[in-house]
């Protein structure tokens, strides 16, 4: 018996590109060890395609954006669940200055886009700071990453193509053309095992930057403000009197355990916005898969063309997985070219044969 793809890992990364190979047609088998932490199990699953005090525009969203609003409400229909949250992002401003100096921003004709000026001040000051009003970035929202991994698992539990538990490299007999594991044979096996790719013997070449963050979930009765607010850190509404705060960013004391200090950094800017009260309930942290240069890892083994990669989607990997696994799957399945950024034929000099 040969199986098109093993998919190693389902995060956000093997879910989405799982999912995009099996819409396809080809035979998918995911494979995920539950005990192995995961950023996506942590992450608040927001896609937000101005980021920072600049209003820095995402990498390709143009292209990245009406792809991942189709890809996920697609999936949704097609499954009759819900799972992504269509949702503006208010970003209040700090000062008149600061409001000149994002009209300014959006004066640029790339950014326009995805901004929305006529925003009812009023709409957010029940529960917010809000003294200069604010703009809305849109074309944004979050995907609640619990439900869709769960959606995802147990649709190919359903079709008898799910392995839980970890899968070793060293028990991958890796050939010319095909992989064996398990005594299956498999056409090509995909690792997207996100920052764990760092320990993976044929894919440690790679230069990754691992990020940590920390993430607070809180209690605010009476918050009522719909979509995301964004000001240092971001409060996003789950539902009623639920929201998630977030997000810290360190590159050290990478391990994925939650420290006072970064709950007090999140407290400490979350009380300069918010006027209501709130009581955290959970803290959680973990650890993204950034790379060095910041574009992702996708592509196949410099030595090894039937094994191939699918990560190092850093702080973004809602926004980047379904693009780039539309890309990753025609190149597999019809030879087109893959986006030259993202493809790991750029680090090849670091790869010792
Ligand atoms: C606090 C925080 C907030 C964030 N907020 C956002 C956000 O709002 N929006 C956004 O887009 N991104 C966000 N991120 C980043 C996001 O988490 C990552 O981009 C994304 O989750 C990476 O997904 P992944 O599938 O590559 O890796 P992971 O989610 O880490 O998944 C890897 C999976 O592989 C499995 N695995 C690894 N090795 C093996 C093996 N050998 N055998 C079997 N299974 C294996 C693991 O168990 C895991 O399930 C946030 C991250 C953090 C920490």
């Amino acid at each position: 018996m040969t199986v098109d793809f093993l998919i190693i890992g389902q995060g956000v990364a093997g879910s989405v590109l799982a999912w995009t190979l099996d819409q396809r047609g080809c035979s998918v088998v995911v494979a995920d060890d539950p005990v192995l932490p995961s950023a996506s199990a942590v992450a608040a699953g927001i896609v937000n395609p101005l980021t920072g005090r600049k209003l820095v525009r995402t990498w390709k969203a143009d292209d990245l954006f009406p792809f991942l609003h189709k890809f996920y409400t697609g999936t949704e229909q097609q499954l009759g669940v819900q799972f992504f949250h269509p949702k503006s992002i208010y970003r209040p401003y700090r000062s008149v200055a600061e409001q000149k100096d994002y009209l300014a921003l959006i004066a640029d004709p790339a950014v326009q886009p995805y901004v929305n000026q006529l925003t009812t001040k009023e709409t957010y000051d029940c529960c917010i700071n809000n003294p200069f009003g604010g703009l809305e970035v849109t074309q944004s929202g979050w995907l609640d990453l619990t439900e869709y991994m769960r959606i995802i698992k147990g649709y190919f539990i359903r079709k008898n193509q799910y392995y839980e538990g970890r899968v070793l490299d060293a028990d991958l007999i890796i050939g010319d053309k095909k992989v064996a594991w398990q005594g299956i044979q498999f056409n090509k096996v995909i690792f997207c095992d996100g920052v764990q790719g760092q320990e993976n013997a044929l894919f440690n070449y790679l230069p990754y930057n691992p990020v940590k963050g920390q993430i607070l979930t809180a209690v605010a009765e009476n918050y009522s403000i719909k979509n995301i607010v964004n000001q240092g850190v971001f409060i996003l509404p789950i539902r009623d009197g639920l929201i998630r705060i977030g997000a810290t960013y360190s590159w050290h004391d990478l391990d994925w355990q939650t420290t006072d200090d970064g709950r007090a950094f999140l407290e400490l800017k979350v009380k300069s916005i918010l006027t209501v009260p709130y009581r955290v309930v959970a803290q959680q942290a973990g650890i993204r898969p950034s790379t060095k240069d910041r574009r992702p890892f996708v592509g196949l083994h410099p030595a090894h063309s039937s094994v191939g990669i699918f990560g190092g989607m850093g702080t973004k990997g809602v926004s980047l997985a379904p693009y780039l696994a539309e890309q990753f799957a025609r190149y597999l399945l019809d030879g087109e070219e893959l986006e030259l950024e993202a493809n790991i034929s750029r680090c090849v000099s670091l790869y010792n044969y």
